[in-house]
């Protein structure tokens, strides 16, 4: 049974590495008729953000990667927040203490600054409270069995440690990285339970993985150093392991570090699916207020680890879905691309149909209190999509349709409109005052013969017509915005702007 689980800490708004971990994870579960769970890991209490839980779910909704079990979705295995869960962890803590694999440590924060001091000056510039170095711990394992018990009557606060074995190896198959294999000299003895009482991460993401029947682990990179322990962790407990894929790092734009969500707002782009307010007034900016469609989104973060193994870009969820491994996820850095990104938006925008397209504008029209009219609206999104990455660049370059022309664009005046313009535009004016089924064939007819008549090129009457009826330099066909406009405007345009 496959079942796969995204467990994102609410410390904060979820970063589109968040959401590409919950999307491969989503993936995945759907390519193998599995489930997606979404698990909330709150025990760090300090870092608690409130808001943040909300945030993750709206997301992934918006996103439309929703979980079938989870926080907010229901299922057996819950309650799938940590913090609900504290009263499952201890049992686990002491079974752990019971076959000798952890133990109580007593330090205090002042005994743990000594040794790191002492340390410093020996020259060990990373020390680690492991197998190593536990022993010179006056508060830990060299205590006597009655000295803890003492303790522990007296009420001193202490920890619970993991103990790690000395000088051996622990190796494990990631789906992604292949063999990864660490000596234990390497790793510290982590804290499983704090002094408050409460699970680390290692200890409740460990319990909760084993008693969600989790299959697979699919998790950023930067868990990596972690898995061995955790690895020891379910050999420790004598549980099956579940397999472990790790995912590459998402880099940013210039390939020169991790993505970070403070690059998003120096360089430019979003870094988060939607837009997130913290208590503390921390503002960042998200790909749905920035006009991104989710599916593009979804399909730009696909490919950032993975690729089909062809050229083929343009996924639609579904397809994802069906096309999906592991085996296809590389292993070094993505490069995010933000121009790319913005591709791909084009790409779904230009998808979809002139209606859909109208529906989406209606809000942006109403905020500048414009008229809406559904066939019209429609009618100027086929004009303009093919011009256009977000739907709002529909309004900003073709104002012209919904508003009067207030400035005429300043450049192409200067360069467009020559001596005999003014004259030619009052002839043009009379030409077209004559067509009398204002439509896109009869209004180019009658332009085209006006120029044959006069053995004028396209440049020499183009501009101007385009200046006085749009405002513009660029844009669609003039005979299709003119036939959208109506003769009543596109006459009145002409008349008033040539003086
Ligand atoms: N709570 C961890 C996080 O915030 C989960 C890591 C994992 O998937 O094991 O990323």
């Amino acid at each position: 049974k496959i079942r796969v689980r995204f467990a994102p800490s609410p410390t904060g708004p979820l970063h589109m590495g968040g959401v590409r971990t919950a999307l491969y994870n989503y993936l995945f579960a759907k390519k193998n008729g599995g489930t997606f769970i979404l698990r909330i890991e709150d025990t760090d209490e300090k870092r608690f953000v409130p808001g943040a839980k909300e945030y993750i779910l709206e997301s992934l909704k918006w996103c439309g990667i929703e979980p079938t079990e989870g926080e907010g979705y229901g299922g057996e295995k819950g309650p799938y927040t940590q913090s609900e869960r504290k009263h499952i962890y201890p049992q686990y803590a002491q079974q752990l203490i019971d076959n000798g694999h952890a133990y109580l440590a007593f330090d205090t924060s002042e005994d743990l600054e000594t040794m790191r001091e002492q340390a410093k000056t020996m020259g060990l510039a990373n020390w680690q409270y492991n197998a190593t170095t536990r022993s010179s711990m006056k508060n830990s394992l060299s205590l006597s069995k009655e000295e803890v018990e003492k303790r522990l009557a007296n009420k001193e606060p202490y920890t619970i440690r993991i103990k790690m074995p000395r000088n051996t190896e622990i190796k494990f198959e990631d789906e992604i990285r292949g063999w990864v294999s660490v000596n234990t000299n390497n790793l510290d003895d982590k804290v499983l339970v704090k002094e408050t009482g409460v699970p680390t991460y290692h200890l409740a993401n460990i319990v909760d993985d084993h008693l969600m029947e989790i299959s697979h682990v699919i998790r950023g990179e930067e868990w990596l150093p972690s898995a061995p322990l955790h690895v020891f962790l379910y050999d420790s407990f004598g549980w099956d392991r579940p397999k472990f894929a790790h995912l590459p790092l998402i880099l940013r734009p210039d390939g020169k570090g991790k993505l970070s969500k403070r690059d998003g707002d120096k360089l430019g782009f979003p870094v988060f699916p939607i837009d997130w307010l913290s208590v503390e007034g921390e503002k960042y900016s998200g790909y749905k207020e920035n006009g991104y469609l989710p599916e593009a989104f979804i399909n730009m973060l696909a490919f950032l680890g993975w690729n089909p193994g062809d050229n083929k870009e343009i996924f639609s969820l579904k397809e994802l879905e069906e096309t999906f491994t592991l085996q296809r996820v590389g292993k070094s850095g993505a490069r995010f691309d933000p121009e790319k990104t913005k591709w791909f938006n084009q790409q779904y925008l230009r998808a979809l149909s002139n209606e859909q397209l109208a529906e989406m504008l209606k809000p942006i029209l109403a905020e500048k209190q414009y008229d809406y009219d559904a066939t019209y609206a429609a009618k100027v999104c086929g004009l303009m999509k093919e011009r256009a990455t977000f739907i709002a660049d529909i309004l900003n370059e073709g104002d012209y349709f919904f508003t009067t022309i207030s400035e005429y664009d300043a450049k192409t005046v200067q360069k467009k409109w020559k001596a005999d313009t003014k004259e030619i535009m009052l002839e043009l004016t009379e030409v077209l005052s004559n067509v009398e089924d204002f439509t896109e064939a009869n209004i180019e007819a009658a332009f085209s013969n006006y120029l044959a008549k006069n053995e004028y090129g396209f440049g020499k009457v183009g501009p101007g017509f385009r200046l006085l009826v749009t405002g513009k330099g660029m844009g669609p066909s003039m005979f299709e915005i003119c036939e959208t406009l109506g003769k009543t405007i596109v006459m009145k345009r002409m008349s008033e702007g040539i003086d």
